[in-house]
């Protein structure tokens, strides 16, 4: 029986260090590391992701300033409150969040955020960082990933690692962790040939491609680790809606472990958002040379 990586829990243990680092950090700075959310239009599942950072924040004592807009909202009005936010030293962490209505160009939108500010590490200096593997911050669902793997493979180095999905938001970053931790990485993405093949050689296989059960149990080499990053909305067989990931999760009792879903990457996330928050603080109060562009 595959073992059941619990993201929940470690997402726990990581609030509950966070929560106490946050106090001190708050005691001897005199100041509250604080996260700016900023949400524009009205998408419900947007409101959700922003409620919820929000109320998590407020468990290990960030402070949280939620920034709103309407979907008519114009790129200047938005650049123009970033503007504010890089300036305003008590904000510490800025979070827009995606999707954007169309009117505005994100990318353009994300350069416009102080890198060292950028919790989620979107910009192109911290996504540079990453690729050269010199610090910045780290975007938080690969950070989660990588946390909930090493949770489980302490040494990494020489594993054959798959990655399926090449976004710049999952796939990509969390293929130049494990290439930062010395793994063969291979990516996969929706015109790759003979993707059951090139799992089946897989040590780890982190699965973002948001395709409900694309991994099927006869990809996975037995004792191999898997990461189901996906989050797909189906229907159950009672006619209710649930959430699965793209690993058939029923399949795969050969592999060694896997992280569920729910309860595996997703709580890592929001965990990995605060973890962000707090070093961005930390950073900008000590001027953490690793953070600044012109390090
Ligand atoms: P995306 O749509 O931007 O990218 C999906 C990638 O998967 C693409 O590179 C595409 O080529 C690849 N892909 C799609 N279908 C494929 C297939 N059949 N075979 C091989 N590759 C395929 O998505 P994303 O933003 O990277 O998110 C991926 C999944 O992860 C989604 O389900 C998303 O909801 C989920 N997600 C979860 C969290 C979390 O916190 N748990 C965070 C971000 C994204």
């Amino acid at each position: 029986m595959a073992k059941i990586i619990s993201g929940s829990a470690m997402a726990d243990r990581l609030m509950a260090t966070l929560a106490r680092d946050v106090a001190s950090f708050s005691r001897r700075n005199g100041c509250v590391p604080t996260l700016a959310a900023v949400l524009v239009g009205n998408d419900p599942a947007s409101e959700i992701y922003v409620r919820r950072k929000i109320s998590q924040c407020r468990k290990v004592g960030i402070g949280s300033i939620e920034h709103r807009y309407g979907a008519d909202c114009t790129e200047a009005e938005l650049r123009s409150l970033i503007g504010r936010l890089n300036s305003d030293s008590e904000v510490h962490g800025i979070l827009v969040q995606m999707p954007l209505p169309p009117q505005i160009d994100s990318a353009r939108i994300l350069d416009a955020i102080d890198p060292v500010k950028d919790v989620d590490g979107f910009h192109p200096v911290n996504v540079g960082r990453l690729s050269t593997g010199t610090g910045g911050l780290i975007p938080c669902t690969p950070m989660g990933c990588l946390m909930l793997l090493q949770s489980e493979l302490p040494g990494l180095k020489g594993k054959q690692a798959v990655v399926i999905g090449k976004s710049n938001i999952v796939g990509k970053p969390v293929a130049l962790l494990l290439l930062e931790q010395e793994c063969t990485v291979t990516v996969c993405h929706k015109y790759t040939q003979n993707l059951a093949d090139i799992c089946r050689h897989a040590d780890i296989v982190v699965a973002a491609a948001g395709s409900p059960n694309l991994v099927r149990g006869h990809w996975i080499k037995p004792g191999a680790v898997i990461i189901d990053v996906g989050i797909n909305r189906v229907q159950s067989e009672d006619g209710k809606q649930k959430i699965v990931g793209d690993v058939a999760a029923s399949e795969i009792d050969h592999a060694s472990a896997f992280t569920p879903v729910p309860g595996g990457v997703g709580p890592m996330t929001i965990a990995c958002l605060l973890l962000n928050t707090f070093k961005a603080a930390d950073g900008l109060v000590s001027h953490d040379p690793r953070l600044r562009v012109d390090a």
